[in-house]
């Protein structure tokens, strides 16, 4: 078991042209599930290479169980790296792709098959173990790249984007699989991918990325409940939050010509977290959100799932206006695209009962809303 911390770590490319991470703080606790999220060239891909002793920190330090291991080769950190590509041996079969960790480490034939047909069996392809690489499915060699993976008994996994070579149906299967053999092996996990549903389902904390620093680090349900910037509401959901961009007067919030809404009616009592603060919030931590700071700019946040839609103009409560942009029935729900100023945003619907360019209001409660600032920080 390992806990690994990141104190600090930058790493530059191109004397400093590029800051592909800058100062990420973090502690991975023994055991956790910890997923690197974000988009394209957000830096997750160093970052779990920096883990790994495959890049060297510019700035920083990186320890595994408190010891300092910056500075040492991948070889003396016990890590075992699984990438998208799976990078298996063409000419050898399964058994010998699986047993190759032990044959290098010198560990006798008998040995080493015992334990290929314990960790065969583990990932369900005791079956393929004749078979050459180019025999398999996707799913297949993602298994076996995995398997001698595990072989290895590391003190830490670390996987990057695993499953993007996989169809849906198939990614789904294995997001499960992993799940289960974390919990059973208990190894510490870092986990990087741009998918959303993938980190969501599977970490236990999810570290949201982008342009190579640390916008959040939480649980996956508190990351959908309270994201802490803009930026993040904007990244996290499917669709993701709307962000109604309005300017605070008089105690409310002015959208123009689609109307305002009162300020202290959408400002709830918040938590509020240390910015560079990212380790697990406790339980209980609340504070009162201070309104009388929220200047000017800001962005009132409600999840699509979360607005009313209707045609006739409500008489009480929080109302925006807008125009019908698209309609699009998916089944589940519909998915209503309406235009408010020159903003488009989404509502989430059980039916799609109103048209293109019809003139709708919409509405959400108080509880639903999130307050941004001019900053993008989340302040009620
Ligand atoms: P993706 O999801 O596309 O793999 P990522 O979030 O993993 O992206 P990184 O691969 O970590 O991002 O790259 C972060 C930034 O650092 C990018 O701008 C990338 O071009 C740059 N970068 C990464 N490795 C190097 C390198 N060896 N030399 C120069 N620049 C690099």
């Amino acid at each position: 078991m390992t806990s690994i911390a990141m104190g600090g770590v930058s790493k530059y490319f191109d004397a400093g042209e590029t800051v592909a991470n800058y100062r990420l703080t973090l502690e991975v606790v023994d055991g956790e599930f910890l997923v690197f999220l974000g988009p394209s060239g957000c830096g997750k891909t160093t970052a779990l290479r920096l883990i790994a002793g495959l890049e060297q920190p510019s700035e920083g330090a990186i320890y595994f169980d408190n010891e300092r291991v910056d500075g040492r080769s991948p070889s003396s950190r016990n890590v075992a790296m699984v990438f998208q590509n799976y990078a298996l041996y063409p000419h050898m079969t399964v058994a010998e792709n699986i047993g190759y960790p032990l044959r290098v480490r010198g560990v006798p034939p008998d040995e080493r098959d015992r334990k290929v047909e314990a960790v065969t069996t583990l990932l369900h392809i005791e079956d393929q173990v004749e078979k050459k690489p180019a025999a398999l499915s996707g799913g297949q060699r993602q298994r076996v790249a995995l398997a001698r993976a595990i072989i290895r008994e590391p003190s830490v996994f670390l996987l990057d984007e695993p499953l993007s070579n996989l169809d849906a149906k198939l990614r789904q299967e294995m997001r499960i699989e992993l799940k289960r053999l974390q919990n059973e092996l208990d190894i510490t996990t870092v986990y990087v991918t741009h998918n959303q549903e993938e980190a969501m389902s599977m970490a236990d904390r999810v570290v949201v990325m982008n342009q190579g620093t640390i916008q959040q680090v939480a649980p996956p349900q508190e990351l959908y409940e309270r994201p802490r910037t803009a930026w993040v509401a904007r990244f996290i959901g499917s669709p993701p939050m709307n962000l109604f961009e309005g300017t605070r007067q008089n105690g409310s919030i002015d959208f123009g010509e689609a109307g305002a809404v009162e300020l202290d009616s959408v400002v709830r009592a918040g938590e509020t977290d240390d910015p560079v603060d990212t380790t697990p919030p406790e339980d209980g931590t609340t504070a009162s959100v201070v309104t009388s700071d929220v200047q000017g700019e800001v962005a009132l946040g409600v999840r699509p799932e979360d607005l009313t839609i209707t045609t006739s103009r409500p008489t009480t409560g929080n109302v925006i206006e807008g125009r019908v942009d698209t309609v699009e029935p998916l089944g589940e729900y519909v998915l209503v695209n309406v235009t408010v100023n020159d903003q488009l945003v989404n509502a989430k619907l059980a039916d799609g009962t109103v048209s293109r360019d019809e003139r709708v209001y919409l509405t959400f409660d108080n509880d639903d809303a999130y307050l941004y600032d001019e900053n993008g920080e989340l302040v009620g």
